[in-house]
């Protein structure tokens, strides 16, 4: 699929085309300084996970910059869609991929397909979360902020059954986009790669650059689009990880978008372990709250004050499959 700049989403006048901001912490030109080495020529073969957010749509430019314009064959950009994507997050991951001329593979969770794995597109993805619904069905019960099934099976392990299976590599490096002030983060996935039980070797480009959220977000204000969505409202729409500030706020501005929430955690309502006693934890994506219930408190308090401020915690920007 192509499309003239001018289609892109969000798109903005001034500074078009303009593609390498001066935000790189390493030399505020976006080359590295003399004797350091460019950490956006990733080592190869690499498969660079887009979470389609800001944050890896910065990464992913700096890459192809980095590399002349045109990314090597042996760098692959996998995009792993959850079915609870907001729409404007599927348009950006296609307008960036037009925009720059890089293919990115989209992939999704599916049982019956090959590796668990079916590739889509940005016509034929998914948009109703059904390829989330399906695991919840599958597993009997709701991820939560202890038992976070939902990012191993529907981000992670899709993108490494692409680099396994689709592209046949046993070893290669897994791109992602963690930041310099994402630092536990970035500690636990260095840590991983000391005992590393997949394939994927993490390369962390960004936080060897040292760059940060403000880095980012400075970079996107010159570019001639966005994501048109708040950091906090990107990822799965209402993810269990957003505070619970936020979580009102979205809800406020769309009571429709719990709806789906409600439905999975009314499908698993009656759930019971092996003993036959209820598994309160595990009907609830949040704990002590029910997708119900948030929404009720949500509306009930609609004129009584502005919830921005009700939480610090507005979860983690992206999804970064890396946890
Ligand atoms: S964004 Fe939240 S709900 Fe979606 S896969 Fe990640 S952790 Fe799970």
């Amino acid at each position: 699929m192509t499309a003239d700049i001018a289609d892109v989403p969000a798109a903005r006048t001034g500074s078009a085309g303009r593609t390498s901001g001066p935000t790189h912490r390493m030399t505020g030109t976006g080359r590295p300084p003399p004797g350091r080495r460019n950490s956006y020529l990733v080592p190869r073969p690499a498969v660079v996970s887009f979470s389609g957010g800001r944050t890896s749509g910065y990464l992913l430019k700096h890459i192809v910059d980095a590399h002349g314009g045109r990314l090597p064959d042996d760098i692959a950009v996998v995009f792993a869609n959850t079915g609870m994507e907001r729409p404007e997050t599927l348009d950006f991951v296609d307008t960036c991929a037009t925009a720059w001329g890089v293919p990115i593979v989209w992939v999704e969770y599916d049982w019956d397909a090959p590796h668990r794995t079916r590739l889509v597109d940005h016509r034929t993805a998914s948009r109703d979360g059904e390829p989330f619904a399906a695991l919840i069905a599958r597993k009997g019960f709701v991820p939560n902020p202890t038992i976070r099934f939902c990012t191993g099976f529907l981000k992670r392990d899709r993108i490494e059954s692409y680099a396994r299976y689709r592209l046949g590599l046993k070893r290669w490096h897994s791109v992602v986009g963690l930041r310099a002030d994402e630092p536990r983060r970035v500690w636990r996935m260095r840590a991983m790669n000391c005992g590393a039980r997949t394939g994927g070797h993490a390369a962390l480009p960004l936080a060897d650059a040292r760059v940060t959220e403000r880095d980012v977000l400075a970079w996107w204000q010159e570019q001639p689009f966005d994501l048109g969505l708040p950091g906090y409202a990107g990822n799965c729409s209402l993810c269990f990880l957003k505070g619970r500030g936020k979580l009102l706020h979205l809800i406020r501005e769309d009571p429709s978008l719990a709806d789906w929430w409600i439905a999975q955690e009314a499908k698993v309502a009656n759930r019971t372990g092996p003993d036959g006693r209820a598994c309160e934890s595990m009907k609830r994506f949040r704990i002590g709250e029910t997708y119900a219930e948030l929404r009720a408190a949500a509306l009930a308090r609609r004129d009584l004050f502005d919830t921005a401020a009700e939480d610090e915690d507005s979860g983690p920007p992206d999804c970064f499959c890396t946890d």
